[in-house]
C-alpha cells in the first residue's frame, strides 16, 4: 500500500502519471481520514463522473468495516445538487428538480423547432438548416454552461455580445430568456436545475458562508484534471471556509477539455488563491504500479508532446513492475472490415488463453462509433458493450414496442378513447411485445377480413384497419385463439387494456412500463435465452440491458418528481437524442468495453486496443465551438483575449491526452490498429508505438470462432477431401456446434416431398405476369406460389392511378393532370407511409405520374385513337395452362401505321429491365395479352372490332430520366405466337413441379421484373 506523507492538517497536491496509484491513494486517505476519528459525514471523495463514483463507493465500502450515512464518494454535481437541496428545504421551499443533460437538449430541440415553425426565429443571425442539427444545439448547450458558469446572465451576455460584434451570443442571449421560460413552464411548481446552474448556486452558496455548505471537512479529489469551472468554483468555495483540499491528479491525462475540463487548475496559483491559502508544494509519485516499460514508454512519448500545464515532473515516472508478457505495438491493416476482424481476433484469442471479456477495451475516439464497433464485434462473437456514449436505447427493438404500448395506454387514459392507429396496431403486434412475425400477420390480418366478410359483405375496412379496431377492445382477438399469431395478438390486447385501467387510476410510470412488460412473456423468454450460450444468448442479454435502462431511467424520473406525468417520460425518452447518464446502462460486467478514453477513465484493463488511429479522426484537428465561440466567451469572461490564444495547439494538445490517457489504462498490453489502405491512412498517432507498425497477415484476421472453424473444416472437405476434416467436424457436430452436422447442409437432406405440386391432371391457374417471374427464376416462382409473397394487399399509388385510369376510360375522371391529382389527394389518406420524407417523395412521384397520365390520354385524343375496353378480365387456356387475370386497357390507336388495335399496360413502377425492342419482344405479360387478344379471349371486347393487330404496349408513368414512356410489343406473327404458346406450355409443365431450377442472376437483389425475392425477406426462407 502506499502511504505517503502528506500534511495531516494541510491541504496536499499530489501529481502523479497513470498507474502511480492515485486513485488508491485517494480511497487510503478517506480511510486513513476515519480511520483517525474524522466524522465519516465530513470526508468527502469528489470523482469525475458517477460511474467512477460508484466504483469508489464500492472499494471504500469493501475496506471499511462500518455504516456510513451519506455516500463517501460523489461527483461535483451530486455534491452541489444535495447543499443546494438542503439551502431549499430549510427555506421551506419545493425541491429541486434535477434537469439532465438529455432533458435540456429534447427542451433545446423543441423549442428551436417550434421557433422556426412560427416563423418567429428572425432574431438568428444562423440559417435555419444550421440550427436544426444536433451539433449546433451541442454548441449552443456548451456557449449556455459557459455563460451559466462564469454568472453572465442573459442581459451580460448580449452586452458582451454586442461589445465584441458578435451577434451570435446576443441572438443566444434571447433564447436563453425563452429558454428559461419554457424550463419553468415545464417544471411547473418545481425548481429546476441543470448541473451547471447547480454547481454555481451551491458555490455561491458555499462562499457566501450559507451553513448548507456546513460540515466538509476533508475533501479529496480525484481525477483532478477532469475538473470544469463550476467544480473547481465550488471546491475553492468549500476550501475558503476551512474544507481542507487534496487534489490529485496528471494534467496529461485530462479527457474532458473539448467539454470545458481545465486540466491544469487544480495546480494553479489563481485555485489556491481563491481557496484563501498558499499552493501546497506537488508531490509527486514516481512510480508505475500499473503497467511495464513498454507500455510507460509509449505513454511517456505521447505525454511528450503537451506543452507543460503546472508542472511535468510526473512524466518521468518509471514502470517499477515488470508485467508477464507486457507489450505494447501498432497494427496496420489492409481496409476497414480487416480492422473489426483483427480486433475481434486478438480479444477472441485471449479470451481462448483465459483473459476475462471484462478486462479487455476497445478504445475509439468518437462517442458516436462506439455503437457501430460494439455491434461489429458482437456479430464476430465478441461480447462488445458499448460504454459511455451507448447505443441509443430508445431505438432498441426491445423497448421500443414497451414504450408505444405504454404511450397508447398513457393517451387512452388522458382522452378516455382508445385509438389506435393501423401501422401503430402492426407496430405492436410484430414488435417485441407481439412478436408475430411478417407472415404470420399476413395470415391474421386475411383470417380477419374473411370473417369481417362473412359477417357483413359490405364492410370496406382494410385489414390493417381491422387489426387496429380489435386492438382497441381488451377481447377483440378472443375469436382467434386457434392460431399462435391469434393468441398472441389475444395477449397484446389484454395486457394493453389492463394498462389502460391503471393508467386511468393514476399509476406512475413505472408501474405501467411494468404491466406492459409483465404482460409481454419477455422476462422468462429473454431470461431462459440469457443463460445460454452463443449469438443468442449475447442477444437476449442486450434487450435485458436495453429493458433494464428504460426502468432505470423511469425510476429516476419518478425520484425527481413522483407527481410528474407519465407522458412526460414517455415524450422525453422517444424524443431523446442523448444517452441519459446512467449506470444501469453501462455495467460493465460481462463484456468487452467499447469506449472513448472519457467513459472509460478511472478503468484499467489487461488489454487495450486503440481502434480508430486514423488520419482526421484521430487527432480530430477541428477546432471545437467554432460556430459560437464558447471558449472565447469563457476567455473573455476570464479577462483573456481570444486572439492570444493558439486554439488549434489547444486542440492538439486535448487529442494527445486523450491518446495517452487510453493508453494507461493498460496492465498488460496495448495495440494501436489502423487501416492503411487506398481510401484510409493510419495518424501520425500510431508513431507513439514505436517506428516500426507490424502488417496484419490473414492468419490474423480469419476468425477464431466454432462457426469459423466449421466454415474452414466445411472448405477443407469439399475441396480436398481431407478425411480429418472429416472427423474434427464429427466432434464438433456431437457438441452440438452449429452448422458442423451434414443434417444441416443445404442440400444434404432428403426432400421433405416429391409430389408435384398441382394434382395430376388439375388444371394450373397462372396470372399472366407469373409466366414472366417463372421463366426468370422458376424457384422464385415456386416461393411466391407457396406463400412467400411479399406484395401486400394494401393501397398503393399504383393502384389508384390504374383505377383513375380506368375512370378517366369510363368518363368520370377528365383526362387532365389537375383533375387526376384530386382524385389521388382524395385516396391520398388511404395510404400509409413509415416517414414524412418518404411521403412527400411519393408526392412529388404522384404530380408526375398524374402530369404524364393526363399528356398521354390528350395524346391519344389528339390522333383519333380512344379506349375500347378498360379494366378487363382475360381467360385463356395454353396446354396445362389456365391464363387468368386483368387487362389494363384495349386502345384503338392511330398512328402512322393507320389504325389500330392495341393491348395496353400501364406501369408506375420503373420497369427497367424492358426497354428495347429486342427485349420487348421478349416480354411474357405482353405476349400473354397478345395471344387472349387474337383468340378473342378477352371480356368485353367486341370480336368484330374490325381493326388490324397492333401488338401491344408498356405505358411508364412514373418518369425516369432518359428513359422511354412508351414500349411497344410488335405484333406477334403466326410464328412467333405459336413459339409464345409453346414456352407457355411448357412453363406450365414445369410449373406443376416438383423440381424448380434457380437462376442466380442480378435479378436475385433487386425489384426487377420479378420483384423482390422472397428467399431474402420471408425469414421462414431466409433464416
Ligand atoms: S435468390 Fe435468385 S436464384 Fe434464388 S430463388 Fe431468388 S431469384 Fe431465384
Amino acid at each position: 500500500m502506499i502511504r505517503p506523507v502528506l500534511a495531516p492538517d494541510g491541504d496536499a497536491i499530489v501529481v502523479g502519471a497513470g498507474g502511480t496509484g492515485k486513485t488508491t491513494l485517494a480511497v487510503d486517505l478517506v480511510l486513513r481520514a476515519i480511520e483517525s476519528g474524522i466524522d465519516p459525514g465530513a470526508v468527502l471523495l469528489l470523482a469525475p463522473n458517477r460511474r467512477a463514483a460508484a466504483r469508489l463507493r464500492d472499494r471504500i465500502a469493501a475496506r471499511l468495516d462500518r455504516t456510513t450515512t451519506g455516500p463517501l464518494a460523489r461527483t461535483a454535481a451530486s455534491l452541489a445538487h444535495g447543499i443546494v437541496t438542503r439551502r431549499a428545504v430549510r427555506d421551506g421551499l419545493p425541491t429541486p428538480v434535477y434537469v439532465s443533460g438529455a432533458d435540456h437538449d429534447r427542451i433545446i430541440a423543441g423549442l428551436l423547432e417550434e421557433e422556426i415553425e412560427r416563423g418567429d426565429d428572425a432574431y438568428w443571425p444562423l440559417g435555419r438548416e444550421t440550427r436544426s442539427l444536433a451539433g449546433f444545439r451541442a454548441e449552443l448547450r456548451e456557449l449556455l454552461s459557459r455563460a451559466v458558469e462564469r454568472g453572465l446572465d442573459e442581459r451580460g451576455l448580449a452586452e458582451i455580445g454586442r461589445a465584441r460584434s458578435r451577434p451570435e451570443w446576443v441572438a443566444v442571449a434571447e433564447f436563453t430568456r425563452r429558454l428559461a421560460i419554457r424550463i419553468e413552464d415545464e417544471y411547473r411548481g418545481f425548481t429546476p436545475l441543470d448541473s451547471t446552474y447547480v454547481l454555481r448556486r451551491a458555490a455561491d452558496l458555499a462562499r457566501a458562508g450559507d451553513d448548507a455548505a456546513d460540515g466538509l471537512s476533508l475533501l479529496i479529489v480525484d481525477d483532478a484534471q477532469e475538473l470544469g469551472f463550476g467544480a473547481a468554483r465550488l471546491i475553492e468555495s468549500l476550501g475558503s471556509r476551512g474544507t481542507r483540499i487534496v487534489a490529485i491528479g496528471d494534467p496529461d491525462l485530462a479527457t474532458g477539455g473539448f467539454r470545458g475540463a481545465l486540466p491544469g487548475a487544480f495546480l494553479s496559483g489563481g485555485f489556491w488563491s481563491r481557496v484563501g491559502r498558499s499552493r501546497p508544494e506537488a508531490l509527486i509519485l514516481g512510480e508505475v504500479h500499473r503497467h511495464g516499460a513498454a507500455i510507460r514508454s509509449v505513454v511517456r512519448r505521447a505525454t511528450a508532446a503537451i506543452g507543460a500545464t503546472g508542472t511535468v515532473a510526473q512524466r518521468t515516472a518509471r514502470a517499477a513492475v515488470e508485467v508477464d508478457g507486457g507489450s505494447a505495438k501498432a497494427v496496420l491493416v489492409p481496409e476497414r472490415g480487416a480492422l473489426t476482424a483483427y480486433v475481434a481476433r486478438q480479444l477472441r484469442e485471449r479470451a481462448v488463453d483465459g483473459m476475462p471479456w471484462d478486462a479487455m477495451a476497445v478504445v475509439v475516439r468518437s462517442g458516436a462509433s462506439v455503437p457501430r464497433i460494439a455491434r461489429e464485434l458482437r456479430r464476430l462473437e465478441v461480447p462488445a458493450l458499448g460504454a459511455g456514449v451507448a447505443e441509443l436505447r430508445r431505438d432498441d427493438w426491445a423497448v421500443k414496442s414497451i414504450v408505444e404500448a405504454t404511450r397508447v395506454a398513457v393517451d387512452a387514459a388522458r382522452t378516455d378513447v382508445v385509438e389506435i392507429s393501423p401501422s401503430a396496431a402492426e407496430s405492436l403486434l410484430t414488435g417485441s411485445i407481439g412478436r408475430v412475425d411478417a407472415l404470420a400477420l399476413r395470415r391474421l390480418r386475411a383470417a380477419m377480413r374473411r370473417e369481417t366478410l362473412e359477417a357483413d359483405p359490405d364492410d370496406t375496412r382494410r385489414p390493417a384497419e381491422l387489426l387496429a379496431a380489435a386492438l382497441s377492445a381488451p377481447g377483440g382477438f378472443a375469436a382467434h385463439d386457434r392460431t399462435p399469431e391469434g393468441r398472441a395478438a389475444h395477449r397484446v390486447a389484454m395486457s394493453l387494456h389492463e394498462t389502460i385501467a391503471l393508467a386511468r387510476r393514476g399509476a406512475s410510470i413505472e408501474e405501467l412500463l411494468w404491466s406492459i412488460w409483465s404482460g409481454s412473456g419477455l422476462a422468462r423468454l429473454w431470461g431462459d435465452a440469457a443463460l445460454g450460450a452463443g449469438a443468442v444468448a449475447d442477444e437476449a442479454n442486450r434487450h435485458l440491458d436495453a429493458v433494464l435502462a428504460l426502468f432505470a431511467a423511469a425510476k429516476r424520473y419518478v425520484e425527481r418528481d413522483p407527481e410528474a406525468p407519465a407522458g412526460r417520460f414517455l415524450d422525453a425518452w422517444q424524443s431523446s437524442r442523448l444517452e441519459e447518464d446512467s449506470l444501469a446502462a453501462r455495467t460493465p460486467d460481462r463484456g468487452v468495453l467499447v469506449g472513448t478514453p472519457a467513459s472509460l477513465a478511472g478503468s484499467e484493463f489487461d488489454l487495450v486496443i486503440l481502434a480508430d488511429l486514423q488520419e482526421g479522426v484521430w487527432p480530430d484537428p477541428r477546432i471545437r465551438g467554432s460556430l459560437l465561440g464558447a471558449n472565447d466567451l469563457a476567455d473573455l469572461a476570464d479577462g483573456v483575449e481570444p486572439g492570444a490564444v493558439d486554439r488549434a495547439r489547444e486542440v492538439m494538445h486535448d487529442e494527445v491526452r486523450l491518446l495517452a490517457a487510453a493508453v494507461a489504462r493498460a496492465r498488460r498490453e496495448v495495440i494501436g490498429v489502423a487501416v492503411d489502405g487506398e481510401e484510409e491512412t493510419p495518424s501520425a498517432f500510431i508513431r507513439v508505438f514505436g517506428d516500426e507498425a507490424e502488417r496484419a497477415d490473414e492468419e490474423s484476421v480469419a476468425p477464431l470462432t466454432l462457426r469459423g472453424l466449421v466454415a474452414r473444416l466445411r472448405r477443407e472437405l469439399a475441396r480436398t477431401g481431407d478425411r480429418s476434416a472429416a472427423s474434427a467436424l464429427a466432434r464438433l457436430a456431437a457438441e452440438g456446434v452449429p452448422g458442423a452436422d451434414p443434417a444441416e447442409w443445404y442440400g444434404i437432406a432428403a426432400p421433405t416431398t416429391i409430389e408435384p405440386l398441382i394434382d395430376e391432371g388439375a388444371p394450373l391457374e397462372v396470372h399472366p405476369s407469373a409466366i414472366g417471374t417463372y421463366l426468370e427464376c422458376p424457384l422464385h416462382w415456386a416461393l411466391k406460389r407457396l406463400g412467400g409473397d411479399v406484395s401486400t394487399a394494401e393501397a398503393s399509388l399504383g393502384t389508384i392511378v390504374h383505377d383513375i385510369a380506368d375512370q378517366i376510360a369510363g368518363g368520370a375522371v377528365p383526362p387532365e393532370a389537375d383533375a387526376i391529382l384530386d382524385r389521388i389527394r382524395e385516396r391520398w389518406p388511404d395510404l400509409e407511409f413509415e416517414s414524412e420524407w418518404l411521403r412527400d417523395k411519393e408526392w412529388a412521384r404522384a404530380e408526375a405520374i398524374a402530369a404524364r397520365l393526363a399528356a398521354y390520354e390528350r395524346e391519344l385524343a389528339a390522333t383519333g385513337g380512344g379506349t375500347l375496353v378498360s379494366e378487363t378480365r382475360l381467360q385463356l387456356e395454353i396446354g396445362r395452362a389456365v391464363l387468368r387475370g386483368r387487362i389494363d386497357r384495349v386502345e384503338r390507336v392511330v398512328d402512322e401505321a393507320g389504325e389500330r388495335i392495341v393491348v395496353v399496360d400501364f406501369k408506375t413502377g420503373r420497369e427497367s429491365k424492358y426497354e428495347s425492342e429486342k427485349q420487348l419482344l421478349e416480354h411474357p405479360q405482353l405476349a400473354a395479352y397478345q395471344l387472349a387478344l387474337r383468340d378473342g379471349a378477352i371480356d368485353g371486347l367486341d370480336p368484330e372490332h374490325g381493326l388490324d393487330l397492333g401488338g401491344a404496349r408498356l405505358v411508364i408513368l412514373t418518369p425516369v430520366p432518359g428513359k422511354r414512356e412508351l414500349r411497344p410489343q410488335p405484333v406477334l406473327d403466326e410464328a412467333t405466337a405459336e413459339a409464345w404458346k409453346q414456352r407457355i406450355a411448357e412453363a406450365a409443365e414445369g410449373m406443376v413441379g416438383p423440381t424448380y431450377v434457380a437462376y442466380v442472376d442480378s435479378h436475385c437483389h433487386g425489384w426487377g421484373h420479378t420483384g423482390l425475392c422472397p428467399v431474402h425477406v420471408i425469414e421462414a426462407v431466409s433464416a
